[in-house]
């Protein structure tokens, strides 16, 4: 056995400071270890770490370089930060986790889906569109499809359907990329953690199921009911990505199940998701501790979880603006384990995520009940 030093004093930096970036310092809070957020929202989530928040833009190059210059690591909790900047001060010989060039791929929607297609990763068929408008005679070699804005899309915001010529005028005016509309079976969805020295770690695959009117994931549950088949290909399909991506970091990965029975990809993103929030009390290792463990340079334990975990996001009512307040939250601990995460945010709005639940229940079905009844009876109103 030899002892490698780890640097718990190391200064990290993180980009953005919102809800992902609050529940990373919870854990490192364990560790002793003190992160520094970049937010442009003075009340955002992290701005209660007030002497470790930084306000101001990581859109902006100047401000990115200012905040970066006395840190030892930067790391993300949003992919639509200034990556010139990041790659900048990786030049300054800062760590930067994950790659700058892999954030930059990520960024634009379109290079994702060529990258995916380069490396061989199956995903829906695309056609780049650099045009603000979608030609009319490619649009009808393509209905049904879906147009993506290339840049700063997110929660389902800057993604249309278009099922024929009547929705063109649904089209959205920017740089986009279309692709063929996938029947979907289930939306499935994994986090990979790849140590600094490569070894790759899975959590386990959840399911998402999703609220079609706000096009937000409603809850999920882990590990998917799927077939053992589909778990596979999966897992080597998240293994190849890792690969090919050839980068440290948190990785979340999100799959169609088709009604074909085909998996592929839909989108990757480069940091700690929403779709893994359950490993918090679901697993032995939270995607929090598995980042935070990539970027100080620790390995990371095998990955257990106990039975069954799900997780409900609680969103901002239609028609309520305001300081929230948690309707029914004292007859959640009724329906059986729920741990609630309210993230701070100091106002509420409609479909704004607020906070989430998770519960664990070793069946699955008394779990889907628990779902159900939190998404019926907690509702963050003003
Ligand atoms: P965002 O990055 O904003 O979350 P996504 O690319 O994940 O955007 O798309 C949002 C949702 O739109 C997906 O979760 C899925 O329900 C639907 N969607 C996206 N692409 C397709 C597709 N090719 N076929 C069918 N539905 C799709």
């Amino acid at each position: 056995m030899t002892d490698k030093k780890i640097n718990l004093s190391k200064k990290i930096g993180v980009l953005g400071g919102g809800q992902l970036g609050r529940m990373l310092q919870e854990e490192a809070l364990l560790y002793g270890v003190d992160l520094y957020f970049l937010d442009n929202d003075i009340k955002a989530p992290c701005s209660i770490f007030k002497n470790n928040f930084t306000h101001g833009s990581y859109k902006d190059f100047n401000t990115t370089i200012q905040f970066g210059k006395d840190k030892d690591a930067l790391t993300i909790e949003i992919e639509h930060i200034n990556a010139d900047a990041l790659e900048q001060l990786s030049k300054y010989d800062k760590m930067v986790i994950p790659k700058v060039e892999i954030i930059k791929m990520i960024q634009n929607k379109a290079l994702q889906k060529q990258f995916l297609k380069e490396n061989d990763i199956p995903t829906s068929e695309f056609c780049v569109i650099e045009t603000k408008n979608i030609p009319n005679d490619m649009a009808d070699s393509w209905y049904p499809f879906v147009q993506k804005s290339q840049i700063d899309g997110y929660d389902g915001k800057g993604v249309t359907i278009i099922e024929n010529k009547s929705d063109l005028e649904k089209q959205l005016m920017v740089p986009s990329l279309i692709e063929k509309k996938v029947e979907i079976e289930k939306e499935l969805a994994i986090t990979i953690a790849i140590e600094q020295s490569g070894k790759v770690h899975f959590f386990p695959i959840c399911e998402m199921v999703f609220n079609t009117k706000l096009n937000l994931v409603d809850y999920l549950i882990a590990p998917a009911s799927i077939e053992e088949k589909y778990t596979k290909k999966v897992n080597s399909i998240a293994s190849k990505l890792a690969k090919s991506l050839k980068s440290p970091g948190l990785f979340s990965i999100e799959f169609f199940l088709t009604k074909r029975g085909e998996v592929m990809v839909n989108e990757v993103a480069p940091r700690a998701h929403n779709s893994a929030h359950y490993t918090i009390e679901g697993c032995n290792v939270s995607q929090y501790q598995a980042q935070l463990r990539i970027l100080l340079g620790l390995p990371i334990p095998e990955i257990k979880m106990k039975g069954y975990a799900g997780m409900v996001n609680l969103i901002g009512e239609e028609q309520y603006i305001g300081a929230p307040y948690v309707e029914n939250l004292q007859h959640l601990h009724e329906q059986g384990e729920a741990h609630l995460h309210l993230y701070g945010k100091k106002e509420t709005k409609p479909g704004r995520k607020m906070g989430h639940i998770t519960v664990l229940n070793t069946n699955r079905s008394k779990l889907v009940n628990q779902l159900n009844w939190i998404k019926e009876n907690i509702k963050i109103k003003s």
